[in-house]
């Protein structure tokens, strides 16, 4: 099949999630978990034990966990169904400019309506300052989501502390966390992170497209956006995808026992494209301080990002250039990074697996070379 380095866009399908997925198609096993019959509740029983295994890995209570079509459905959710209940008084929201689409768009949508959004940029070193944000929250301000790793160059935000502050200060205010990129990646405490909702998604974490998830606290009101049958509590109507949900649940089972295992590997493996490409003056690591090895962003200085990418598929290595969701447009978000365009323009982004190994690095470390080489000096 080739080298696979777009892990940050979708992941391949684990063994457990695809025979959970395969285990709730078959057979007797079409229910709708919504009716009484023994069918219909062989089916709930698969959704509740895919729920249960993922509340636990996330240390939520079951009640607290609310199936979705995937993150981009758990972000809208959460910014739009917090701000019908908590906006109506207070207008002022907070964000940081690096943000997915996913929130950006609908903060912009919020804007429209009226609300105050304001976006924290990063500082000169490419930092999410605390401070900044408890700046600029004040006695108007409901709500602030801010994610925990970047989906472009693995930038670990400080949402902890930030969350921390706020609470303090303002304990009203309502927070949020797109978790994506850093869920059974890198290890966090749902109890630590100070996050009244959480955004996860199944295909960045080895289960299948459509499916994704939203931790909602007890206590929180939040307004659907669907309204329909009530399945998820209400929260989310529709008929739940049971096969997704259990091929979601059988990944996370997978892979919570040996997070940090899978984490010192992609150490490992980013530790081993910088010794391989690290002497070369015309690559540049995007790399941030606080990173989660998983996304490596790096620019190839003098080829354009497409160029290096088609050139990297017929080599059979797959990346990505930039973020897979903005379809090649020229990143803004690594321009809130302080990177020039010269850069941006250059800007790969390699995001490995536990799959992939050191032998997969130098093919791709080979390929850079000859990138360079051949498409540079030619
Ligand atoms: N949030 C982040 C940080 C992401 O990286 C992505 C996908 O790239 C999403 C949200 C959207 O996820 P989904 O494809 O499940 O809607």
């Amino acid at each position: 099949m080739g080298i696979y380095l777009d892990n940050a866009a979708t992941t391949k399908v684990c063994d457990e999630a695809y025979n959970a997925i395969i285990n709730a198609i078959s057979g007797d096993r079409y229910g709708n978990p919504s009716s009484l019959h023994k069918i219909g509740i062989e089916a709930e029983k698969i959704i509740e034990n895919a729920r249960k295994v993922i509340a636990t890995a996330l240390g939520c209570d079951v009640q607290e966990l609310y199936f979705t079509s995937g993150a981009t459905e758990s972000n809208n959710i959460a910014v739009q169904g917090c701000s019908a209940v908590y906006g109506k008084r207070k207008k002022k929201i907070i964000t940081t400019s690096i943000e997915h689409s996913s929130i950006t768009e609908t903060m912009s949508f919020m804007g429209d309506k009226g609300f105050e959004v304001v976006k924290v940029s990063p500082d000169i070193n490419g930092n999410i300052s605390s401070a900044d944000i408890l700046n600029e929250v004040d006695e108007n301000t409901f709500f602030v989501s801010m994610m925990l790793v970047n989906n472009e160059n693995g930038y670990i935000l400080p949402v902890k502390e930030t969350f921390s502050l706020i609470k303090k200060r303002f304990p009203e205010v309502i927070t949020h966390c797109d978790a994506v990129q850093g869920f059974m990646k890198i290890p966090f405490k749902l109890k630590n992170l100070g996050a009244d909702m959480v955004t996860l998604s199944g295909h960045k974490i080895y289960a299948a497209k459509g499916t994704g998830a939203l931790y909602i606290k007890k206590g929180l009101r939040i307004q659907p956006l669907i309204f329909g049958g009530k399945q998820e509590r209400g929260i989310r109507s529709g008929t739940e995808s049971v096969p997704l949900i259990a091929g979601f649940g059988a990944a996370v089972d997978y892979l919570n026992s040996n997070i940090q295992e899978r984490l010192s590997h992609s150490e490992q493996l980013k530790n081993h494209i910088v010794k391989q490409l690290g002497g070369n003056k015309n690559i540049i690591f995007n790399i941030p301080e606080e990173h989660c090895p998983y996304i490596i962003n790096i620019s190839v200085l003098g080829l354009r990002s497409e160029i290096l990418l088609h050139y990297l598929e017929n080599k059979g290595i797959y990346i990505s250039s930039g973020s897979a969701c903005s379809k090649g447009a020229k990143s803004g978000i690594l321009k809130e990074f302080g990177l020039n365009d010269k850069l941006i323009d250059s800007a790969i982004r390699i995001s490995t697996s536990y799959e992939n190994t050191e032998s997969e690095i130098n093919k791709l470390a080979e390929a850079l070379i000859s990138a360079e080489k051949n498409l540079i000096h030619a």
